[in-house]
């Protein structure tokens, strides 16, 4: 299905001080020169966003997003960031869920759930990922995972709520370990995560919504994943840290 452009973001998890990050925009923006087929968004740590705000002003198809954000508006929330902080540094999107912080730092869906609703509700797009770890695929339960993650992360979002909602499906066994789930394997869930949205939203919302695929996307693996139907774009972790091997995934996915 040709009709949603795709989306391409770099995860630059935790990495890269502010220096480095201004010297990789302004190589990606060299490799970009006149790329407007793709929504490339990069998502620096904190403490970069605002170089990277500053250096993606002359190169409008790039935009800023933010590794995670707090329900609240403001207070005691040691080590947090608000929706308001991210606007004023003019980030445009914001990850949610990202299976570190599920399994490392606790994110559940319902916590999820109500980041997704403070960003939809301060016009951020939340990037809301999903996907099951080895063992649960094994034990035959993806869509009993991506199913629950959905149905709870989503509760009680609406249309009208969203600029805009993107997913990742992201299965955790392919995360930074060089692992890529096939075409095949990713597009089923891919078309499952669709289907999902379809009962939540209606199937012409659904329709619309980006659904990313993420987990060791690289140059040489990004073209066939994203020729996939269900699959309009990547979240890409480790491949995004160098800007000329992001530049190829990026070209690569229109090629
Ligand atoms: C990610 O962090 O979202 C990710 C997919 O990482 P990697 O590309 O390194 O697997």
């Amino acid at each position: 299905m040709g009709f949603r452009k795709k989306i391409i973001a770099a995860n630059w998890k935790m990495n890269k001080t502010a220096a480095e990050a201004e010297i990789y925009i302004h190589d990606l923006a060299l490799e970009l020169a006149h790329t407007t087929k793709v929504d490339v968004v990069v998502v620096p740590p904190f403490t970069s966003i605002k170089t990277v705000s500053d250096a993606v002003t002359q190169t409008p198809n790039i935009g800023v997003g933010a590794q995670n954000v707090h329900w609240e508006k403001s207070g005691a929330f040691t080590g947090e960031i608000s929706v308001e902080m991210l606007r004023d540094l003019y980030v445009r999107y914001v990850v949610i869920g990202h299976s570190e912080r599920r399994q490392l730092f606790g994110e559940t869906n319902e916590t999820c759930n109500k980041r997704i609703k403070a960003a939809a509700a301060g016009k951020l797009r939340p990037i809301y990922c999903v996907g099951e770890t080895l063992d649960q695929r094994e034990a035959g339960k993806v869509a009993e995972v991506v199913t629950s993650q959905l149905n709870e992360g989503l509760a009680g979002v609406t249309e009208d709520s969203l600029e805009e909602l993107v997913i990742a499906y992201e299965p955790v066994w392919a995360i930074g370990t060089g692992k890529t789930a096939s075409p095949e394997q990713a597009q089923e869930v891919h078309a499952l995560i669709r289907k999902i949205l379809s009962d939540l939203f209606g199937e012409a919302y659904a329709a619309k919504i980006r659904i990313q695929y993420g987990g060791s996307v690289k140059p040489a693996n990004a073209k066939e994943l994203m020729s996939q139907p269900d699959i309009d774009g990547a979240l890409v972790g480790g491949a995004s840290l160098d800007a000329k091997d992001f530049a190829s995934i990026i070209k690569n996915a229109v090629a």
